[in-house]
């Protein structure tokens, strides 16, 4: 590793991959970066049932690292660092990290989402202490005991159905009537005895003595005020943008996502973004893996152009 390279790709999840896979197999000279592990946030999910070639399903887990033993079997180096700043560097550009700089003639962006934080106190406060964002990392320590997950799209249900395997109840609060969910996993969380539903409801604050004790509720409809005991609360509200890092290079909604056109392609010539954090992105593995592989074409089309 030189330092310089054709592509460098930030983000080590199935968008990155898949890029990883597109670049090397053109024999680009390609980089990813990912700061924590490959695979990705797919690594949390027990199942994945949608990914079309695994009938029977395959653990979010085993389908990233099968992705990233293909991506590295092709040639794709690895970093993990932290990146910290994507710039421009005369005709190329510079991705500054944790563990140095990469000067890259390209750079795909790919760096995914991260958990959205409902925001009321004892959130941070409980951290670990009850309060999770990771339904099958944590969910084991509440055997027996009641747990509330919050939230009422896809995430929040797989969490509570794979949650009602341990815990005596689980209580879903939702802000509205409708779930956001898929419709199969709604039939089968209704289906599911221990999981109950707290419908028009939100979460004003977590309330504990070292660990959480329970939840102070809000009616929504009526403004009428509730606590409910639990002694976990799993957080599943949505996913923000791991866009930091472009902040005022790269055009980017009001949430944060990376304005992309059909081709991958951002503003800026020569970077392209893939996956969740792009705008516009149904977040789904099978289309992470479209746009890596999309991002990816259009790198090298764009450095055959250069020569
Ligand atoms: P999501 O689909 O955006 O749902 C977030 C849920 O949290 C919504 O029900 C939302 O309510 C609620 N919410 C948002 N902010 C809130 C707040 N401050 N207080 C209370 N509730 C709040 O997020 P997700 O479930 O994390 O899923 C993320 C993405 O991954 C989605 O695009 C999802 O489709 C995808 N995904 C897909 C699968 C799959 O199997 N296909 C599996 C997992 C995830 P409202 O409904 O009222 O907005």
């Amino acid at each position: 590793m030189d330092g310089s390279f054709e592509v460098v790709i930030i983000g080590g999840g199935p968008a990155g991959l898949s890029a990883g896979i597109y670049a090397t197999r053109s024999r680009l000279n390609a980089l990813l970066v990912e700061k924590m592990f490959l695979g990705g946030q797919i690594a949390n999910a027990e199942v994945v049932e949608n990914y079309p070639g695994f009938p029977d399903g395959i653990s979010g887990a085993e389908l990233g690292s099968l992705m990233a033993n293909q991506a590295q079997r092709w040639g794709l180096q690895t970093a993990i660092a932290e990146v910290q700043r994507l710039e421009l560097n005369g005709a190329g550009r510079s991705v500054l990290t944790t563990e140095g700089r990469f000067d890259a003639k390209t750079v795909i962006v790919a760096g995914g989402t991260e958990h959205r934080k409902l925001g009321v106190p004892g959130e941070d406060q409980y951290l670990g202490k009850g309060v999770s964002y990771c339904a099958m990392c944590d969910g084991a320590f509440f055997r027996d005991q009641p747990v509330a997950v919050v939230g009422g799209g896809n995430v929040a249900l797989y969490d509570a159905l794979f949650l009602a395997r341990f815990a005596s109840k689980v209580i879903v609060i939702h802000r509205r009537d409708q779930l956001r969910a898929t419709k199969i996993l709604q039939e089968r969380a209704f289906e599911q005895a221990k999981i109950e539903f707290l419908w028009d409801t939100v979460v004003d604050s977590v309330e504990g003595d070292g660990k959480v004790g329970g939840l102070a509720l809000r009616d929504v409809r009526t403004g009428s005020r509730s606590d409910l005991a639990v002694a976990g609360v799993f957080v599943a509200v949505g996913l923000r943008p791991n866009t930091g890092f472009c902040e005022g290079l790269l055009d980017l909604t009001p949430e944060g996502f990376v304005k992309v056109n059909a081709n991958m392609e951002t503003g800026v010539p020569g970077i392209y973004a893939a996956g969740d954090i792009r705008s516009g992105s149904p977040r789904q593995v099978v289309c992470a893996v479209g746009d890596g592989a999309i991002a990816a074409i259009s790198a090298e089309n764009y450095l055959a152009a250069l020569v």
